[in-house]
């Protein structure tokens, strides 16, 4: 396929719309939602309508938030059967667009309980001490966790990455996740799932950032919002939220909805929950458009 240069990856902020069909999307239409993991069944929101409204305003009042915009241009610009090497010298030039899957995989780990900041600089220094994944499978453990130390937990995400190298390995005979892309949302999470250490979020966000699937991971902030909006039944925990909104999010919004309900999660403190016990609810309702339309709701 054609190379993409800078100005071709434009930056779409206003029109948050990734339709790009790619061939793999259409045999897969329904999957995620047909598996039947129905937690709520009779709780009916989000609609369509809500979910559009929450991005429309998250954009207006955030933007799309600038560290997903590599992201977001690999999934809107992203053509099908151009997942191989040719890649490696046009788009990742500025930005490093294109990432294996297995790099894609151990940056999630690595960005587990810490900031991006930090998980940024982990990786980085994992990739320039160790070349290859090869060589992090064969390394000392400890020489491994000095490495990633500024990310935090640095004796279990190195015991996580150890062990997924090892398994895949055994597995496949190579240390590469690239046969995920030929696969069905579901297939992807049976593989992922397999890896200790590996869960759910994980596996959705790889699904999300790495394998430019329509998928709706849950974290915190996610979390706390959806619970805000009521989009989820007050019982319901982070497993059932995951679920409940995969049915309810329409595939086509849940890339731009994720990213800017994240970015909002980290800096609304009243409305993702954190700041419950200060009174700043008045001045965040004037300013928080999230606040505004589940007070509406009931
Ligand atoms: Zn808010």
């Amino acid at each position: 396929m054609t190379k993409l240069t800078k100005t071709q990856k434009s930056r779409k902020r206003k029109k948050p719309d990734s339709r790009s069909s790619p061939s793999w999307k259409k045999a897969n239409v329904g999957v995620s939602s047909s598996n039947g993991s129905e937690p709520f069944p009779d709780f009916s929101g989000p609609s369509p309508d809500e979910c559009r409204a929450v991005r429309d305003d998250l954009l207006a009042l955030h933007g799309f938030p600038k560290e997903f915009i590599k992201y977001r241009n690999q999934r809107s610009l992203s053509p099908i059967g151009h997942e191989d090497d040719d890649d490696d010298d046009d788009i990742s030039g500025t930005d490093s667009c294109k990432e294996s899957v297995l790099d894609g995989l151990i940056s999630t780990i690595l960005s587990q309980n810490t900031t991006e900041v930090n998980s940024h600089k982990a990786f980085a220094s994992l990739k320039s001490s160790f070349p290859t994944w090869e060589s992090v499978l064969a390394a000392d453990a400890k020489l491994v966790e000095d490495t990633i130390r500024c990310g935090g937990l640095a004796p279990t995400k190195t015991s996580c990455i150890k062990g997924i190298l090892s398994s895949l390995f055994q597995k496949k005979g190579n240390l590469c996740l690239e046969y995920l892309r030929e696969l069905s949302i579901e297939e992807i999470k049976r593989e992922l799932s397999c890896f200790r250490g590996i869960g759910p979020k994980t596996v959705a966000c790889v699904l999300m950032f790495h394998l430019q699937r329509d998928d709706f991971p849950v974290d915190t902030h996610v979390f706390q919002i959806a619970k805000t909006l009521r989009w989820v039944p007050t019982a319901a925990d982070v497993k059932k939220t995951y679920l409940h909104l995969n049915r309810r999010i329409p595939d086509e919004l849940k890339f731009d909805l994720n990213c800017l309900i994240y970015t909002h999660g980290k800096v609304c403190r009243e409305c993702s929950g954190k700041g419950s016990d200060k009174p700043k609810k008045e001045h965040c309702d004037k300013l928080c458009p999230l606040l505004r339309q589940s007070s509406n709701a009931i």
